[in-house]
C-alpha cells in the first residue's frame, strides 16, 4: 500500500486543470459563457510583487480559493482572476541600491508568485491574468486620468503636501500614519507644492450614504471609513480683524457657545498668519513657533494630554454675536487639516480650550448650566461638554441649547455672520509621486497655449496613449521626478498647437492602479477600450472580496471612489465595487508579527515542499477563524498533514475492498452511526461556510468524520453494505474537505467514485438521519474543555446545568470554590465560572 504521496498527487491534478483549463470562464457573448448559471465573482486583493510569496498571502488565497469552490459547487459561475499591483516604491528602492531596473526585479518576483499560485492549486483563471506596470494595463488608469480631468475630477494645485524626506516624495494624507511615512516610517514634513488630485471629497456624502448597499462588511471597516470621512453638522461663523479688514471664518458643531468664546487660535500653517504679524512685535517669535511646531507629527499635536503651547499674535477679533473683541494667538493644538484651520475658543466648554486658557491666563465664561463631574477640572464644574440652559448669551437666555441650536444658526444667518455647514475631515486625494516606478500622468506643459505666463496643461490625447515610462539609469529621486533627467522623452510636442512642450514628469500613486484593477480583469485584452459595457455589467460587483484589514482606509475607499466616478463617467452600472468584504487577520510566530528583521517569518514554499500544498493550505484555514489571526505552529501543520494521510490510507484500503449496496435504513446500529456522522459533517460544513466562513470548525468537522470511520470500520468491513458505508464517509469527508485540500480530495474521489468532485454539486444533509435525540454537551470550567456528556436534546437550561455538576470530571474542578457564574448554550455547552 502506498503513502501518502502529496507531491506525484499534486502535480498530477494541477497538471489537468491547467490543460483543461479547468477554471476559465467566459464572458457574455463569447463561445463557452454559460447563460444558465448565476454569476459570482470571489476576488482576492491581487498581491503586490515584492520577493516571494509569504504566509500572509497563503492564507489570503487560501480563503478565497475555498469560497471560490464552494460557490462553484453550489451551481454559481464563478469568476477567480488574479493580477499584480506591480508599481511601487520597494522595486524602485531596490532599483536605488542596486541598479536593477524595477521592472526586472518586479517581473522576477512576478514570476514567483505565479509559479507558488500554481504550486499551491489555486483556482485560477489564468487568462484574465494582469500587471498593472504593464504598458496594456497602465495605458487604461491613463484614460481614466484623462476622463477625470476632462470631468473636472482631477486637478493640479498648489498645496500644504505631506513630505517624505526619505522616499523623496509627497504622501497621501491616508499614507501618513501618526505623522510618519506609512511606507518607510519617517517623520513627514509639510511642503507647498503644485501636486496632482483626485477630488473625492464631492463623493463624501455617497462614500457616506452608499454604506447602505452593501451587503456584508466589517462593522469595523465602515466605521474607519465612517471616521476617516468625519462629517460633521455645525455652523460656519466669521470673525472679523477690523484693523486689517479681514474676515476669518471658523467651522463649529457648537454654535450655541457662542457667547462664550472668550480667545481665537489659528493653526500653525493658517495663510493669513503671515499678514497678521509681518511688522510687529510679535513676529519673530511666531516665525520661531511656526518652525518649531514644523517638525512635530500630527498625532503629538492632536495628543490631548499634552501641554497646551502657543504664542499671541497682538491681534484680536470681533466676535460676531456680541461684538467684543476676543485676543488671537496661534496655537499647534489647531489643526489646518479641520475646518477652515480657525478656531474660536470656549474655554468653558471644552476641554483643550479650557487648558489653553488656564495656561496663559485667560477668562472662562460659562454659558450653559449643567455639570459633569467626570471631565470637571475646577470647583466650578468646568470644563462641561453636556447640555443645559444657556446663560450670558444675550436674547438665548434660558433656552435649552439643543433647542436654540437651529434657532442661534437662523439669526446669525439673518445676520449674515454666518450660516449652517457641513464639514469634513476628508481631504482630496493627492496623486501624484516624485517617483519613476509608476504610471505617468499623461498631459503636457505648453507655453504657447498659455495664458499669463503660465504654460497651459494639455491632456495627451486617448488616441496617443499610452504615454510610455522611458527606461532610466539613475533612480535616486533628488526633490523631483527622476523622470525629469529623462530629456528626450521630456521634451515633446503639443498636442494643441504643434509647438514645443515639456512632459508631466510625476507619477500617479500606485493606489490609483489598484482602484479599478477588479474591472479589467473582465476583459483583459481589450486593447480598444478600457472594458467592454457587457462584461463589466455582468460581472459586477465582486460578491465576495477577500483582503487584510489594513486597507480599510486607502485602497478600499480609493477603488469606491472610483467606481462611482466611473458610474457618474457612463462607463459602469454599479454604485459599489465590493458587494462583500471579508478581512483575515494576521498569521503570527511566538505571538509576534512575522518580520524578516526579528527572523521569524515562515517561507510557504519552505512548507509546500515537505508537506505539499494541500496540507499547508487547510493548515492555514484551520488554525484559528479566518477573519481573526493565528499563530503558526509546525505541530498544527504536521496534526493537518497526519489528518489527510488517514484519509488517503482509508481511501487505499476501500479500494480493495468488495462494496456493496448502501443502505441508509440498514438496521445494523454502525452503519446508521457511520452515516448520520456523515451527514452531520455535510450540515456542519455547509452552515460554518455560511456563517462568515468558519473554515476551522469546518475543518475539524471533517476530521472528526474521518475518526469515526477509523472507529467504526473493522466492524464494519466484514460485510459488502458495511464497506460501502465507509466508502460512503470517505468519499463524503474528500467532497468536503476538496475547497481547502483540492489534489488529495479530487484522487480520493477519483478512486472511490470514478468522477471528478468539483463537477458534483456540494452535498446535502439528509435530514432524517440528521435529526438526533442527543448531542455531545461541552462542559468546562472557567472556560476550560473539563466533559463531554451526552445529553438529550431537548433538555432545557437547568437540566443541562444539573448534569454538568453531576460529572465527576466536572466536580474535581469545582471543589470547594464558589461558582460566580453559570454560562449555558442550548444544544451545546455549559461554563461554569468558579473562584
Ligand atoms: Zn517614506
Ligand atoms: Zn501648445
Amino acid at each position: 500500500m502506498a503513502g501518502y504521496d502529496p507531491k506525484g498527487i499534486e502535480a498530477k491534478w494541477q497538471r489537468l486543470w491547467a490543460e483543461e483549463k479547468t477554471w476559465e470562464v467566459a464572458n457574455p457573448g463569447q463561445p463557452g459563457f454559460d447563460d444558465s448559471k448565476p454569476k459570482s465573482y470571489v476576488l482576492e486583493m491581487l498581491p503586490y510583487p515584492s520577493g516571494e510569496p509569504h504566509v500572509g498571502h497563503l492564507k489570503c488565497y487560501a480563503v478565497g480559493d475555498a469560497i471560490a469552490h464552494f460557490r462553484r459547487r453550489h451551481g454559481f459561475e464563478v469568476i477567480h482572476p488574479m493580477g499584480y499591483d506591480s508599481f511601487g516604491l520597494p522595486a524602485e528602492n531596490n532599483a536605488i541600491k542596486t541598479g536593477e531596473p524595477p521592472r526586472v526585479a518586479t517581473e522576477r518576483s512576478i514570476e514567483s508568485f505565479r509559479r507558488q499560485f500554481r504550486e499551491w492549486g489555486i483556482s485560477i483563471d489564468w487568462s484574465r491574468e494582469l500587471a498593472t506596470h504593464t504598458p496594456e494595463y497602465y495605458r487604461w488608469t491613463q484614460w481614466i486620468f484623462l476622463r477625470l480631468l476632462e470631468r473636472g475630477l482631477a486637478y493640479r494645485e498648489e498645496a500644504p503636501v505631506q513630505w517624505c524626506p526619505k522616499d523623496a516624495t509627497v504622501l497621501a494624507n491616508e499614507q501618513v500614519v501618526d505623522g510618519r511615512c506609512e511606507r518607510c516610517g519617517t517623520p513627514v514634513e509639510q511642503r507647498r507644492l503644485e501636486q496632482w488630485f483626485f477630488r473625492i471629497t464631492e463623493y463624501a456624502d455617497r462614500l457616506l450614504a452608499d454604506f447602505d448597499l452593501l451587503e456584508s462588511w466589517p462593522e469595523h471597516v465602515v466605521t474607519m471609513q465612517r471616521n476617516w470621512i468625519g462629517r460633521s453638522e455645525g455652523a460656519e461663523v466669521t470673525f472679523r480683524c477690523e484693523e486689517l479688514e479681514l474676515d476669518f471664518p471658523v467651522f463649529t458643531t457648537r454654535p450655541d457657545t457662542l457667547f462664550g468664546a472668550s480667545f481665537f487660535v489659528l493653526a500653525p500653517e493658517h495663510p493669513e498668519l503671515e499678514c497678521l504679524v509681518a511688522g510687529t512685535p510679535a513676529e519673530a517669535e511666531v516665525r520661531e513657533y511656526v518652525n518649531r511646531v514644523a517638525r512635530e507629527s500630527a498625532s503629538e499635536r492632536g495628543d490631548e494630554d499634552r501641554e497646551k503651547t502657543g504664542v499671541p499674535l497682538g491681534r484680536s477679533v470681533v466676535n460676531p454675536v456680541n461684538g467684543e473683541q476676543i485676543p488671537m494667538f496661534v496655537a499647534d493644538y489647531v489643526l489646518m487639516e479641520y475646518g477652515t484651520g480657525a478656531i474660536m475658543a470656549v474655554p468653558a466648554h471644552d476641554s483643550r480650550d479650557y487648558e489653553f486658557a488656564q495656561a496663559f491666563d485667560l477668562p472662562v465664561r460659562r454659558v450653559i448650566e449643567g455639570e459633569d463631574p467626570e471631565a470637571a477640572r475646577d470647583p466650578r464644574g468646568l470644563p462641561y461638554a453636556g447640555d443645559g440652559p444657556m446663560l450670558d448669551s444675550g436674547r438665548f437666555d434660558g433656552k435649552h441649547n439643543r433647542e436654540a441650536y437651529e434657532e442661534i444658526v437662523a439669526w446669525l444667518a439673518a445676520e449674515g455672520r454666518g450660516e449652517s455647514a457641513v464639514n469634513y475631515r476628508l481631504r482630496d486625494w493627492l496623486v501624484s509621486r516624485q517617483r519613476y516606478w509608476g504610471a505617468p500622468i499623461p498631459v503636457v506643459y505648453c507655453e504657447a497655449c498659455g495664458e499669463d505666463g503660465a504654460p497651459a496643461i494639455v491632456p495627451v490625447p486617448a488616441e496617443q496613449l499610452p504615454v510610455e515610462l522611458p527606461e532610466i539609469d539613475d533612480y535616486a529621486p533628488q526633490g523631483r521626478s527622476p523622470l525629469a533627467a529623462a530629456e528626450d522623452w521630456v521634451a515633446t510636442e503639443c498636442p494643441r498647437c504643434g509647438g514645443p512642450a515639456r512632459r508631466e514628469t510625476d507619477t500617479m500613486d500606485t493606489f490609483v492602479d489598484s482602484s479599478w484593477y477588479f474591472i479589467r480583469y473582465l476583459d483583459p485584452r481589450n486593447d480598444a477600450a478600457a472594458w467592454d459595457r457587457a462584461a463589466a455589467d455582468h460581472w459586477l460587483p465582486v460578491d465576495q472580496y477577500i483582503g487584510g484589514v489594513e486597507h480599510a482606509i486607502l485602497h478600499l475607499m480609493y477603488a469606491r471612489f472610483f467606481t462611482k466616478a466611473l458610474a457618474d463617467l457612463e462607463t459602469l452600472t454599479v454604485q459599489e465595487p465590493f458587494a462583500n468584504l471579508f478581512t483575515q487577520g494576521m498569521i503570527t510566530r511566538d505571538g509576534a508579527k512575522m518580520s524578516k528583521s526579528k527572523g521569524n517569518t515562515v517561507s510557504p514554499a519552505e512548507y509546500v515542499e515537505r508537506y505539499g500544498a494541500d496540507t499547508a493550505r487547510t493548515y492555514v484555514c484551520f488554525m484559528g477563524p479566518p477573519e481573526r489571526g493565528g499563530d503558526w505552529s509546525d505541530e498544527g501543520v504536521e496534526g493537518v498533514n497526519r489528518f489527510l494521510s488517514r484519509l488517503w490510507r482509508l481511501c487505499e484500503e476501500l479500494v480493495e475492498r468488495e462494496v456493496g449496496e448502501l443502505d441508509p435504513a440498514a438496521s445494523e446500529n454502525e452503519v446508521r452511526e457511520l452515516l448520520a456522522k456523515a451527514h452531520w459533517a455535510i450540515d456542519k460544513v455547509t452552515r460554518d461556510f455560511q456563517r462568515g466562513f468558519q473554515f476551522n470548525t469546518a475543518i475539524s468537522a471533517v476530521m472528526e468524520l474521518v475518526n469515526e470511520a477509523y472507529r467504526l470500520k473493522d466492524g464494519l468491513y466484514g460485510d459488502p453494505a458495511g464497506v460501502a458505508a465507509v466508502r460512503f464517509a470517505a468519499a463524503t469527508a474528500a467532497s468536503l474537505i476538496f475547497p481547502f485540500a483540492p489534489h488529495l480530495a479530487a484522487e480520493v474521489w477519483e478512486r472511490l467514485d470514478g468522477g471528478r468532485v468539483w463537477e458534483r454539486p456540494w452535498p446535502v444533509a439528509d435530514p432524517e438521519l440528521l435529526a438526533s435525540d442527543s448531542f455531545a454537551l461541552v462542559v468546562q470550567v472557567n472556560g476550560k474543555l473539563r466533559d463531554r456528556i451526552e445529553a438529550p436534546a431537548e433538555a432545557s437550561e437547568a437540566e443541562l446545568l444539573a448534569l454538568a455538576r453531576e460529572s465527576e470530571k466536572v466536580q474535581r474542578h469545582l471543589d470547594g470554590k464558589q461558582t460566580v457564574k453559570e454560562i449555558v448554550i442550548p444544544g451545546k455547552l455549559v461554563n461554569l465560572v468558579v473562584r
